[in-house]
């Protein structure tokens, strides 16, 4: 079995230190991907702490990753030695099920977690990529575009689709008030790819000490929620809100800023459990909705449209030895946008 090396949790409430362990024996269908970037995503530090109840560790996180193939599986067809490639955040989808669907695959029983799950095999816990290297099924790698940069493409793996695929389901485009909430690693890409869309972004983030960044990076209005008269302006402004909020927030309050028929979606996972009143749903015909990363399928066509528009993360990269002085980052909003590590750094 090959030996990988990287970094892992080993309990809820340590740091993250280094960690050698086992991949599975690459089969016939596989690509193995030597990983050169790997992005730190809010739900990383959601898993490793055990915020939401389901840790088995040790657990290597990370689940947007950009790498090179290094070796391909006798029927592997779409992939060779020496491609650039991304993995995000699953590695199987409809294990169980009689055939693949492709177009909801991320919301199937059966759906294998790039970390945090158990492989198709029913034994081997699956491992992230803070680690050197990964053997992934060939129907779950993804091809990143020639004109996009490894290390600034690895964060689309995740924030790019999660904020690509409502905006594509719930038909953003041209006249249509679009308000993205939390400006962090998902809300700058839902900025950049809803703006490429043609839609008319709003940010609604705690303060305006990010408003240039977000105006340069396309968005058309920028608020501070923390203005209460924020609330008063913008009431029955928006057809789609897009709330990337990993805190607790009273979401009746945005809720009022829909139009009648306007939709929330939920996209950042807070700990706890957020009370929403009838009322807030009721008198505009409003829905309050969630949407999940996004299909292999629709990753690709996520991927094609950034490599057409020329969309890639904003990033900060890091050694491997920063990750836990990173997450403190992320915890206080102090990141422009996603850290990324240079996973060359573990050779250090
Ligand atoms: P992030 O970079 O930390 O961004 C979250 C943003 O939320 C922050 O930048 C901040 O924006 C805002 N925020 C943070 N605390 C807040 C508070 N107390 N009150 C109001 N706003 C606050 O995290 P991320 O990686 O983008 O992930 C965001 C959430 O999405 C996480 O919960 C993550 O687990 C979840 N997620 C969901 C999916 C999915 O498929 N649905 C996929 C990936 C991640 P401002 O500074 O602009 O206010
Ligand atoms: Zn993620």
């Amino acid at each position: 079995m090959p030996i990988a090396r990287g970094y892992a949790a080993t309990d809820a409430s340590s740091p993250l230190k280094p960690f050698t362990f086992e991949r599975r024996e690459p089969n016939d269908d596989d690509v193995v991907i030597d990983i050169k970037f790997a992005g730190i995503c809010h739900s990383d530090i959601h898993t490793v702490r055990n915020e939401w109840k389901n840790a088995v560790y040790p657990i290597v996180p990370g689940h947007e990753i950009a790498g090179i193939v290094t070796a391909v599986g006798s029927n592997v067809t779409k992939f060779k030695v020496g491609d650039r490639v991304g993995v995000g955040c699953f590695v199987d989808s409809c294990v169980g099920c009689a055939a693949r669907d492709v177009d909801n695959e991320q919301y199937m029983p059966g759906l294998v977690q790039t970390y945090n799950s158990v492989e198709a095999d029913g034994k081997t816990a699956t491992q992230g990529g803070y680690s050197d290297m990964i053997v992934v099924k060939e129907g779950y790698v993804l091809s990143i575009p020639d004109n996009l940069p490894l290390d600034a493409s690895a964060p689309l793996l995740c924030a790019g689709i999660t904020l690509y695929s409502p905006l594509a389901h719930w038909n953003a485009g041209p006249g249509k008030k679009v308000a993205i909430v939390g400006m962090g690693g998902l809300g700058h890409m839902g900025v950049k790819i809803g703006s490429a869309m043609g839609a008319d972004i709003t940010v609604l983030s705690q303060s305006l000490s990010k408003k240039e960044d977000g105006l340069k990076l396309g968005a058309k209005e920028y608020y501070a929620t923390s203005d209460a008269s924020t609330f008063e302006k913008l009431a029955g402004t928006f057809d789609l809100i897009l709330c990337t909020v990993s805190a607790e927030i009273d979401w009746n309050a945005y809720l009022g800023l829909l139009k009648v028929n306007g939709t929330m979606v939920l996209l950042g996972v807070p700990e706890n459990a957020i009370p929403v009143h009838a009322f807030s749903v009721i008198p505009a015909r409003r829905s309050l909705a969630g949407s999940m990363i996004g299909s292999i399928k629709e990753t690709q066509e996520m991927l094609d449209f950034c490599g057409k528009h020329n969309i890639v993360s904003e990033i900060e990269t890091i050694n491997i030895s920063q990750v836990n002085e990173a997450y403190e980052r992320v915890l206080k909003s102090d990141v422009r946008y996603r850290f990324v590590i240079d996973i060359a750094s573990l050779a250090a």
